[in-house]
């Protein structure tokens, strides 16, 4: 079966109540492209008002933790994600894995807990500019692929995002091709670490400095299906053409 297009915005922590008219223009006119899932992760405090917002539009988180409920000042729970609304969560953003010193195991664990509470769950993976430049970052990234992939998977509800630090924010993207040998080399990856099934189902997205100029290039590559975005997610003016070009 063919994979469905997915675009998804990672809206960082940016956004108050009054950002949430641009989340409303950007699921209505996500509506005229019924081929392409769109879904947005706001802070977790616009989770319920962007579901009040725009009913039955898939909003999501941008981490949760491993475990449960407990003493964890801060947190957030995948089953409180799932609790008020929300249907997928982030995990692995470089974000989280460079700035609270995430490893492997923990996206593993916050995977885990994630797709045990019922959400969908988008893993990302990319490597340093450094390992770029030095010709490591496949092999870097399908290492990352090995220690954060759950142990068990509907892979239906997981998607990778292939996100090469280097390209976040800085308007800076790799070729087409070398996103294609990235994406390529981890379907390939997931087919030893799970089965052909998973490998074939599984959706990769690309993400790092995608705009509405470089999206349908992008989004074209082999294996590419769809994108994770951040900046250009923020408003309807700048996130609807990538819809737009991946449909
Ligand atoms: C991101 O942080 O996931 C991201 C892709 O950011 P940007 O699109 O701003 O590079």
């Amino acid at each position: 079966m063919a994979r469905r297009k997915y675009v998804v915005g990672n809206w960082k922590m940016n956004g108050l109540t009054a950002a949430l008219g641009e989340a409303q223009a950007i699921f209505d006119a996500a509506k005229a492209h019924p081929a392409v899932d769109v879904a947005l992760c706001p802070p977790f405090t616009l989770i319920g008002p962007m579901l009040a917002a725009a009913p039955g539009a898939a909003v999501g988180g941008q981490d949760c933790h491993s475990a449960a409920s407990g003493a964890y000042t801060g947190s957030v729970a995948a089953a409180m994600l799932a609790d008020i609304g929300a249907t997928l969560v982030i995990v692995g953003h470089s974000e989280r894995r460079e700035g609270f010193a995430e490893s492997d195991a923990d996206v593993k664990a916050k995977a885990e807990a994630a797709l045990a509470a019922g959400l969908s769950v988008i893993l990302c993976v990319g490597e340093p500019r450094e390992v770029r430049e030095s010709g490591g970052a496949i092999d870097y990234v399908l290492a990352q692929v090995a220690g954060s992939l759950p142990a068990d998977f509907d892979a239906s509800r997981l998607a990778i995002a292939y996100e090469p630090i280097w390209a976040i924010g800085t308007g800076l993207v790799p070729t087409a091709d070398d996103v294609a040998a990235m994406h390529g080399a981890i379907r390939a990856k997931l087919g030893d670490l799970a089965d052909s099934d998973a490998a074939g189902t599984m959706r990769l997205l690309y993400g790092g400095s995608v705009n509405a100029e470089n999206a349908a290039e992008l989004l074209g590559a082999g294996d590419v299906d769809g994108a994770l975005v951040g900046g250009a997610s923020l408003t309807a003016g700048k996130f609807v053409p990538i819809i737009v070009a991946a449909s």
